[in-house]
């Protein structure tokens, strides 16, 4: 599959489309993404801001990262179903769930970011690119 990409989440309340093709893809287990993923890591696809529209109200929620930060998770207020995250140092960029993406998106997780977070009993995939914390940004943002 290529863009654009369309989305729902499991009660169908939140859907999306996403314009344009991703800038990346990540699994990541950061402990926060370990707390909303049920224990395993999160897959993400990262996609320009402006090539994200959603339709329906999501509810937010907010930590502040070792960088200081703020990272805002958004889902579906009605089933939980995360949507996307966004850190306050680039909201140009969203990282979208696969899960929220409607099948078949062929989107795969092209590295591994947070291995150092990761339970001794994780088996990550040999064949990706791993970082132990935070990968390089992969889009800056535009100047102004
Ligand atoms: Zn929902
Ligand atoms: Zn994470």
């Amino acid at each position: 599959m290529t863009a654009p990409y369309s989305g729902r989440c499991a009660c169908g309340q939140i859907t999306l489309t996403i314009a344009g093709e991703t800038l990346g893809t990540r699994q990541c287990w950061c402990r926060q993404c370990q707390k909303i993923a049920a224990g395993g890591p999160t897959h993400n696809a990262v996609f320009r801001s402006e090539d994200v529209e959603v339709q329906g109200v999501l509810a937010t929620a907010a930590w502040t990262a070792a960088s200081g930060n703020t990272l805002t998770f958004s889902f579906c207020p009605s089933c939980g179903t995360q949507v996307y995250g966004q850190s306050s140092a680039r909201m140009h960029l969203k990282t979208v769930r696969f899960g929220v993406i409607d099948e078949p998106h062929g989107l795969k997780p092209q590295m591994v970011i947070w291995t150092a977070d990761a339970p001794e009993w994780a088996v990550i995939d040999p064949a990706l690119e791993r970082f132990e914390g935070q990968p390089p940004n992969p889009a800056p943002a535009p100047k102004d």
